[in-house]
């Protein structure tokens, strides 16, 4: 069986359309593994839960998720995040609200667990340090852990000898999953953060053993062209054309 692993779409919708194109075109999944931030920055948030919802997945909730649902006060966002929360919740239907509110913070999938931070602090931990990685591991029991939120690709990897290693995830190269327990983020769908503005997601084959992380082009300027429309802050709309 193969899976999609999404995070962060953002309420993109021309990046989302595009990756559900190209997973299609790589041959389908059995399922989309969806890591959250489903909604937030983005000029599209009801049609984004839509496009999920018609796919066979499971999601679990991101901090933008849970804000635009009302569940968590934007006191700890920055203000141009803050701004596109109260930008998104009017522009979501009740349906929409139900099921953001009902998404769970951890999601286990066989070897893997599904958190949008990390697994100590499902909704807010940024996984960029060795150390945070490190203190990561004894909260999650399965072999393998999935994580968003940072929206950039990266694995984090304990050795046999207890060593924990940050590796590059570079697009299209295979990488295998054996018996060492990996901690991985599959970038961002919606408002990439690591230079390449392409969408980027993964896909995980059980029978191979490998998860391949793919970046798809999308036409950033018809989400900017929406996001002015709406005038959702500037910041928001010239980061996605340079993938910060
Ligand atoms: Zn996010």
């Amino acid at each position: 069986m193969r899976y999609a692993i999404i995070a962060d779409i953002h309420s993109n919708l021309a990046a989302f359309a595009a990756v559900l194109n190209d997973i299609e075109r790589r041959g389908g999944v059995e399922e989309i593994w969806c890591l959250g931030d489903i909604v937030g920055y983005g000029p599209d948030p009801h049609r984004c839960i839509e496009l999920l919802r018609q796919h066979k997945n499971v999601s679990v909730a991101g901090n933008h998720d849970r804000a635009a649902a009302g569940q968590l006060s934007t006191a700890e966002f920055n203000p141009d995040a803050a701004a596109a929360v109260r930008w998104t919740a009017p522009h979501l239907t009740p349906e929409d609200f139900e099921y953001l509110k009902n998404l769970p913070m951890v999601i286990e999938k066989g070897d893997f667990t599904l958190v949008h931070g990390s697994p100590r602090e499902p909704i807010w931990e940024y996984l960029l340090s060795i150390s945070a990685a490190r203190e990561n591991l004894v909260y999650f029991k399965t072999r393998y852990c999935l994580v968003g939120h940072s929206h950039v690709p990266l694995v984090i990897e304990e050795m046999e000898a207890g060593q924990v290693f940050f590796k590059q995830f570079p697009p299209d190269i295979e990488l295998k999953v054996g018996q060492n327990r990996l901690l991985i983020n599959p970038g961002g769908v919606g408002q990439p953060r690591d230079g390449d503005p392409r969408a980027s997601y993964a896909i995980y084959d059980g029978e191979a053993g490998t998860v391949v992380h793919h970046r798809v082009p999308y036409v950033i300027s018809a989400t900017q062209a929406r996001m002015r429309e709406f005038d959702l802050p500037e910041y928001l709309v010239t980061r996605l054309e340079y993938g910060y």
